[in-house]
């Protein structure tokens, strides 16, 4: 099937887009857009995505203050099959993953390197899995830990609200490890916090290591990995079918003409053997 066919097929189709009133006297005024293959935007003319910044190779901002990466490259081709533009809001991880952002409208869509959970499933809907992901536990070069458990006594840094930060609060719970787990607001903090030795080890998702250790030679290793086995999933707002087609569309179509594979060689680097 020439799925680069159907995706400008369906591009032109989608140009025009069709304006829904707002309703006067509610306490949002709805200013939402639905384009003509069916999918309703917050916005005419965009696909907002919510993002917490910086995470690369995932997001993250380039020299010139443009969000670039995986995830981005991704969306863009939703928008591109939608005939509009990604627009990126970058907003604390706490109200994407709980949905808050998406319910007030605030985006279309999450993109932020964001784990599929059970929990999440109940108050997002997913698109299917993107990439997947293990945690990692980074040291600054020259320590040499190879689990949780030789961490005893020390202090191991964590981003707040994230699936690594459940994972090790999980172990020190289960284990009844001596860990002082101390939460940073985002990655960059909790980089510079074990850079610059305010905890001996830090934990988040193996890609952002990988990506952190391209950019700094020298300055973080990754000591060891803990095989959580976890995919990323973009998610929309409960219930917004639509939108969820469009995005697994564009995916699927991206897989099958290499789209996916260019996007993965960029900004990841070599596919591990599956
Ligand atoms: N993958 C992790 C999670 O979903 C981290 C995501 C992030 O920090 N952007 O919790």
């Amino acid at each position: 099937m020439n799925m680069r066919g159907i995706h400008r097929a369906t591009g032109l189709a989608a140009a025009t887009i069709l304006a829904v009133s707002g309703v006067a006297g509610c306490a949002k005024e709805d200013t939402s857009v639905t384009t003509d293959t069916g999918v309703k935007l917050i916005k005419a003319g965009a696909l907002t995505t919510c993002t917490h910044l910086p995470y690369a190779p995932f997001q993250s901002k380039d020299t010139s203050g443009k969000v670039v990466g995986f995830d981005v490259a991704l969306i863009d081709l939703v928008a591109t099959k939608l005939s509009v533009t990604q627009e990126i809001v970058d907003t604390p991880f706490e109200g994407i993953k709980s949905g808050s952002d998406l319910n007030a409208g605030k985006c279309d869509v999450a993109a932020a390197g964001m784990t599929i959970t059970d929990e999440r499933k109940k108050v997002l809907d997913f698109a299917d899995p993107y990439f997947d992901a293990t945690q990692a536990l980074a040291v600054v070069p020259g320590k040499e830990v190879k689990t949780l458990e030789e961490l005893a006594g020390k202090r191991v840094g964590t981003q707040g609200g994230t699936t690594g930060e459940d994972y090790v609060k999980g172990q020190v719970a289960e284990k009844k490890l001596d860990i002082t787990v101390v939460s940073y607001k985002d990655l960059a903090a909790l980089q510079q916090a074990l850079t610059t030795n305010q905890v001996d080890a830090a934990v988040n998702d193996l890609p952002v290591w990988n990506e952190y250790i391209k950019a700094n030679p020298g300055k973080v290793a990754v000591a060891t990995g803990f095989d959580t086995g976890e995919q990323y999933g973009f998610a929309v707002k409960k219930g917004n079918t639509e939108l969820l087609k469009a995005i697994n569309e564009a995916l699927t179509a991206a897989r099958s003409d290499g789209t996916y594979d260019k996007i993965y060689a960029e900004w990841i680097g070599e596919k591990p053997a599956s």
